[in-house]
């Protein structure tokens, strides 16, 4: 994974990144919490599926929809747009 090139990103967004080993996300790929500013990924993905978590994650933090799945297709469309491989790695 190219850590300089997510925490570009995510300093960009002014959103603290935390690269995870297991200790927050137990084996998932991503998290994220708004009112902390806060996103977790995944340190074992390869490059395209993290940049593809962190944007998904970050469209999360600014995402006001409530309902669960509606959130996850706009993260999921938003980010498979960016990063079309990462998508592929991740939800393929
Ligand atoms: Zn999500």
């Amino acid at each position: 994974m190219n850590a300089y090139r997510l925490f570009r990103r995510a300093i960009g967004d002014n959103v603290v990144l935390i690269l995870d080993s297991g200790d927050h996300l137990r084996g998932f790929f991503g998290d994220s919490d708004a009112p902390s500013m806060t996103v977790w990924v995944n340190r074992d993905l390869p490059d395209a599926a993290a940049m593809f978590v962190l944007d998904h994650e970050l469209y999360h933090i600014r995402d006001t929809a409530k309902n669960w799945i509606w959130r996850e297709i706009k993260a999921n469309v938003y980010s498979g747009f960016l990063h079309p491989v990462g998508f592929c790695q991740v939800v393929g």
